[in-house]
């Protein structure tokens, strides 16, 4: 026997599982397929990894039911402030400050626990009556003009659309034959959570350093730790490597070193995580009865926290183009939503890569040049407040 869905998405991570519930919403049957077991209310550890999510890109989330289903409260950043200098001296004085206020904003974002998402997303998968999920499972996939065919063991399913949101390396789009281009950046990525004594007030800081960006994102408190903050720091691989051979005694003077003293005494709360840096784009985002979302069509440099925001914004695009299709795959819908994505995703990339490399350098010429481009911004109140909106997904 054969079941009908207007679509079969392949990979419930944060983008393809929040598109799931926002399609169940408009009332469309949705296949639901992972790799992994979901289980539906896990409560895991807190394990010290967040989302920034931007203004933008949150209406998604809330359209899901995702957002009020959070089980932690997500912090909302209020200031960010971006300053350039090196590990263990104080920053350069010429800097900048962002302020929502400034762009009549309650919030630039939120930074959210990544398992205070998983958490929601399970449970909603689980539970919504347009979502028939399979997980773990490995779907085998044929689309032709007509329409897809997805078997899983002895079921087998139709749909008018495949969404491939199955990731970086997802093998929906190998088997589409979908080149992708690959840009490796010799740096790696340090990412934990920090407790301090000092409360943060919402302000999160973008420290340039000359072996890659730190990062300090305001995270909401838990009763152990009122004062909590995201840190994701990159540096150049081989100093990743070294700093996460040191135990943690070791290993928090070197972020002190990089973070200054304005949150006081700080521990590490949760464990340290490690990720290889790399951009990455495909070269279309559809194919017949196919399209790709999130991570499956673009990864960027983590540098501006984008990279679940793009996906959320392709899943957002998506969804209006969806409403109301009498053909969830036809050809035309697919090629309007690569001509909505596909350019904004590359200026995404080109800007963080750009930004990485005019940021991630000791060369006194070029520090020179963007200390001043820094201060140069901050006396420009219309172009300080064009980079807030932007960075908001505005
Ligand atoms: C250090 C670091 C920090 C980051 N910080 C931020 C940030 O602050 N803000 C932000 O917006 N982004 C951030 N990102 C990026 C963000 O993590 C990703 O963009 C996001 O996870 C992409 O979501 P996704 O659902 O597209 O893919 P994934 O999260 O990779 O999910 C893919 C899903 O597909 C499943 N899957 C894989 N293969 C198959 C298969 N063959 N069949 C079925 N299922 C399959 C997997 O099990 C998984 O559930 C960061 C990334 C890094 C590396």
């Amino acid at each position: 026997m054969q079941t009908e869905f207007d679509v079969a998405i392949i990979g419930a991570g944060p983008v393809g599982g929040a598109l799931a519930c926002a399609l169940a919403r408009q009332e469309r049957r949705v296949l639901l397929v992972d790799q992994a077991a979901l289980p539906p209310m896990a409560h895991p550890d807190f394990d010290g990894r967040g989302y920034a999510i931007a203004a933008g890109s949150r209406s998604l989330l809330v359209e899901a039911g995702l957002w009020d289903a959070l089980p932690y409260p997500p912090c909302p950043i209020l200031k960010i402030d971006v300053t350039d200098g090196e590990p263990g001296r104080p920053a350069s004085p010429l800097r900048l400050h962002f302020s929502s206020q400034a762009v009549d904003a309650q919030a630039f974002g939120w930074i959210i626990e990544a398992r205070a998402l998983r958490i929601a997303l399970n449970a909603q998968i689980h539970g919504a009556p347009g979502i028939t999920l399979r997980a773990p499972a490995q779907a085998r996939l044929t689309r032709t003009e007509d329409g897809a065919r997805v078997e899983i063991g002895d079921e087998v399913f139709t749909a008018a659309l495949v969404v491939a949101a199955d990731g970086r390396n997802s093998r929906t789009r190998a088997q589409a034959g979908i080149p992708v281009t690959n840009i490796k950046y010799r740096q790696s990525a340090v990412v934990c959570a920090l407790a301090h004594e000092e409360p943060h007030q919402g302000v999160a800081l973008e420290h340039f350093l000359p072996g890659g960006p730190f990062a300090q994102l305001p995270m909401s408190g838990t009763a152990e730790h009122p004062n909590l903050s995201a840190i994701v720091f990159t540096d150049r691989t081989e100093v990743v490597d070294r700093l996460a051979a040191l135990e943690d005694a070791r290993f928090l003077p070197e972020v002190k070193k990089r973070l200054g003293p304005h949150l006081g005494a700080v521990a590490l709360a949760g464990r340290r995580w490690t990720y290889p840096l790399s951009a990455m784009f495909a070269a279309r985002y559809f194919d017949t009865r196919l399209a790709l979302v999130g991570d499956a069509a673009h990864g960027v440099h983590p540098i501006a926290g984008q990279g679940l925001n793009l996906g959320l914004r392709d899943a957002q695009a998506l969804l209006s183009l969806l409403a109301g299709a009498p053909d969830c795959g036809d050809a035309a819908l697919l090629a309007a939503y690569q001509a909505a994505r596909r350019p904004a995703n590359m200026a995404m990339l080109l800007a963080t890569d750009a930004l990485d490399r005019l940021f991630s350098t000791s060369n006194p010429v070029l520090r020179l040049a963007r200390d001043l481009g820094l201060a140069a911004v901050e006396r420009m109140p219309g172009l300080k407040r064009r980079f807030m909106l932007t960075a908001m997904g505005e």
